[in-house]
């Protein structure tokens, strides 16, 4: 294939799909994306980002690609997670609208007409709001329900309830999310903090299309983490408060145990209140050390400064097919004019 077939058009809407283990649902996902693509009001491309699927999904995505040209492809060189895999999608995206989709048709494709006609009113972002979710257990909807509530509650951001990555981007937000280069990312809460026009459409969350959920229990309350911690520095502070409230009845406890000493009351020698006494102080201070710790190892992360991810190889971006490492260089130089761009911005 030539390049020609690249830069032909400039496409007005980007799809960004991350895609794990996958391999049922690709037909599916390309057949009614490819529909809604020839419905939309301007020419699109899909990328593709395998986050380092075990099956056989990279092959399945190299043939859609030959396929379909508006079919890009982006090879990992391990499962890096999905925020990460959405954020390289991102980061290539050349559309004018950016639209991030799950692989599994969980988000319904055709909700993006609407999306589209918000964004031709005006609006920067928006959103598609689960008004309802089918097919999921009870503990999955119980447990997002929870989390977001919380997150709402403590965290610095405006992180809209009941809300996924599922969305659509102008190319302005976009720009200003590309600036963030965070390790420890939580891509929709990052979303709210860009602030910018944002509205909402309303859907009706379905069931997978085919295969099972790649977020495990473990990789959910590491998502819900790093949701908190990016975006709240409550946890820190409710362990002073914790720190604070046991020094005070630390010190209560050891003037009551003075006066006892004094006025002659002592009975037996004490031993069971100092043991559980210390122990319960001990573990006080793990966990403010272990809260601490959680900070400081994101911090540890930062400053590491490697890539957010590692490409193996690229299909349908034309030059950097051939040299996908090349990226880097490009997206560093891209974002550094992108800063200077904002920073002139009106
Ligand atoms: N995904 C990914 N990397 C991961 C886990 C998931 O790219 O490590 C993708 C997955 O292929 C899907 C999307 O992220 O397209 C959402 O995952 P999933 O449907 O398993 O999450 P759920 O809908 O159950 O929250
Ligand atoms: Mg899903």
């Amino acid at each position: 294939m030539t390049d020609t077939s690249r830069v032909e058009q400039h496409p007005t809407y980007s799809f960004v799909i991350p895609v794990y283990n996958e391999e049922e649902g690709l037909p599916e996902l390309y057949r009614r994306l490819s529909v809604l693509m020839d419905q939309l009001d301007g020419p699109s491309e899909a990328i593709m980002v395998d986050d380092g699927s075990h099956d056989s999904s990279y092959p399945r995505m190299l043939e859609l690609h030959a396929l379909d040209q508006r079919f890009k492809v982006v090879h990992f060189s391990r499962n890096f997670g999905k925020e990460v895999a959405v954020s390289a999608g991102l980061d290539l995206a050349t559309g004018d609208a950016v639209v991030l989709l799950d692989a599994d048709l969980q988000d319904p494709p055709e909700l993006v007409i609407e999306m589209a006609v918000r964004w031709r009113e005006g609006y920067d972002m928006i959103y598609a709001r689960r008004d309802r979710r089918l097919d999921e257990t009870w503990f999955k909807r119980m447990s997002a329900r929870l989390f977001y509530r919380t997150l709402r509650r403590i965290s610095d951001v405006d992180v809209p309830v009941d809300v996924g990555d599922f969305r659509l981007i102008d190319r302005r937000a976009l720009d200003a999310f590309r600036a963030m280069r965070e390790r420890n990312r939580y891509v929709r809460g990052m979303f709210g903090w860009i602030g910018f026009r944002q509205t909402s459409v309303s859907y009706v969350r379905q069931g997978r299309f085919a295969g099972t959920t790649k977020y495990s229990i473990p990789k959910m309350v590491r998502l819900a983490f790093d949701g908190i911690i990016s975006f709240s520095t409550a946890p820190l502070r409710m362990v002073l408060q914790i720190g604070f409230l046991v020094s005070i009845f630390s010190f209560v406890a050891g003037i009551a145990a003075i006066v006892i000493k004094l006025s002659g009351m002592y009975a037996i020698s004490g031993w069971a209140s100092i043991t559980v006494l210390m122990s319960f102080i001990g573990g006080v201070q793990l966990t403010v050390l272990g809260v601490v710790g959680e900070y400081v190892g994101r911090i540890y992360d930062e400053v590491k400064q490697r890539p957010l991810y590692l490409v193996r190889e690229l299909r349908g971006f034309g030059a950097l097919d051939r040299a996908p490492n090349q990226l880097f260089t490009q997206l560093a130089q891209r974002r550094s004019e992108e800063s200077a761009a904002l920073m002139n911005a009106p």
